[in-house]
């Protein structure tokens, strides 16, 4: 159920529609927007009449919500979310792009790395600490360490850092030290982590999984919105289908439908998205066109020795080339980077 309160609607009169929302059931969510303040009501299943709401003072409008998640809807924030991170602001006319290596795995390593997009205009570094291999015996990633390399290589350049929380027991030790946090596609729906995220402030990245819905992906989402944590943004990082010619299939189309659906910022990872170096441009440039409004891109100084995904990181000169394109295509768009 979603309440739309009148333009310049008095704090009473919300209060008064909050006050019988509950009362009647409901969850409330609210979204204080410029002209509107909107209620999310997360209730019962049989849901209310909205006359009920809609005779009431300062109510302009109530309406039932039919798709299975209501405050990744649209219609929740009509206008879209604008999320701030110690002010990077992600939704908004700038496009953020977040780069950086797929594991931590040297202080030179990442260094070099920071240094390389950093240089280029990137806002956010990206590198994993804790890896989801397919394998046991891949590269788990560096932990502790590897976290601390990782702000210190950022804070150096100004940058933020997101990085991947495995499972809820991780969630304190990664959100002391990452500005974000990254759940990866194989933990989607891993629905404890999500929940025990939902409860936090920390800002979250969710990845497509592997083979999710858009809706599966988007009531992922409410699981942590509906825990209170709103600091959302969503990334398209490919599909898995039955085409071979790349790693997954980056399903550009996913970034406008996610749009139309819900008001949380999306981001592409053509990365992952492709699993080739070769094709991280096309795709970048593709996703921006479509309207992403950031891009997770896997940069390493030296890919060839990479202990992670080497075949899809961009050399830092591919990287520079990456973000000329990006500045050249944003203003077309309306947008910068
Ligand atoms: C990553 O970003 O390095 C990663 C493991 O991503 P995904 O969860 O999309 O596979
Ligand atoms: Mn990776």
């Amino acid at each position: 159920m979603i309440v739309v309160m009148q333009e310049g609607a008095a704090e009473p009169q919300v209060q008064r529609v909050i006050d019988r929302m509950v009362g009647l059931g409901f969850t409330v969510h609210r979204s204080t927007g410029v002209l509107h303040t909107v209620l999310g009501g997360v209730g019962p299943e049989e849901g209310a009449d909205p006359d009920i709401f809609e005779v009431m003072d300062g109510v302009k409008e109530c309406r039932r919500i039919a798709s299975p998640y209501k405050l990744a809807s649209r219609h929740f924030r009509p206008g879209g979310t604008v999320l701030d991170i110690h002010g990077v602001e992600i939704g908004g006319s700038r496009i953020v792009v977040m780069a950086g290596p797929c594991s931590v795995e040297s202080r030179d390593q990442i260094e070099q790395a920071a240094e390389a997009v950093a240089s280029q205009g990137a806002r956010v570094l990206r590198a994993g600490a804790f890896k989801p291999r397919s394998s046991p015996y891949s590269f788990q990633g560096m932990g502790e360490e590897g976290l601390k390399l990782l702000r210190e290589a950022a804070d150096r350049r100004g940058l933020l850092v997101v990085s991947e929380v495995m499972d809820q027991t991780q969630i304190p030790l990664l959100a002391s030290y990452s500005h974000i946090l990254q759940v990866g596609a194989r933990n989607m729906q891993n629905f404890n982590l999500l929940r025990e995220i939902g409860l936090r402030r920390t800002p979250v990245l969710l990845k497509r999984g592997i083979s999710a819905t858009i809706e599966e992906w988007l009531l992922s989402a409410e699981y942590v919105l509906s825990g209170g944590n709103y600091d959302v943004m969503l990334c398209e990082r490919g599909i898995r289908t039955f085409e071979t010619a790349t790693r997954n299939t980056m399903d550009i189309s996913a970034i406008p439908v996610v749009k139309q659906l819900s008001h949380l910022p999306i981001l592409a990872d053509p990365s992952h998205g492709t699993g080739r170096r070769d094709k991280v441009l096309p795709m970048a440039r593709a996703a921006v066109a479509a309207g992403a409004d950031g891009l997770l891109v896997e940069v390493h100084p030296d890919p060839d020795q990479a202990l992670s995904d080497g075949a899809q990181s961009l050399r830092p000169e591919q990287f520079a080339e990456l973000m000329g394109q990006i500045r050249a295509i944003a203003p077309v768009l309306g947008r910068s980077i």
